[in-house]
């Protein structure tokens, strides 16, 4: 499966950056409680163009949207 152009753009995104407009939620958000005192979140997407998935965690700042692999 080729991965569409936005999703390449969103790898190189920031965690404070948006979801593209073809990626859509899917499970539920999870939260943690941790190293960082607020906690940090993480929530699942996944295109509707490509299938790629990609994890959005705010614990990270500079790469907030993880692609999955395989
Ligand atoms: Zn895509």
């Amino acid at each position: 499966m080729e991965i569409c152009h936005l999703c390449q753009d969103q790898i190189k995104k920031s965690a404070s950056r948006k979801p593209h407009k073809d990626l859509v939620k899917i499970d539920e958000c999870r939260i943690f409680i941790g190293r960082n005192p607020s906690g940090h979140e993480e929530q699942d997407y996944q295109c509707a163009v490509c299938q790629s998935r990609f994890t959005h965690s705010t614990d990270k700042n500079d790469l907030g949207w993880t692609l999955w692999q395989g």
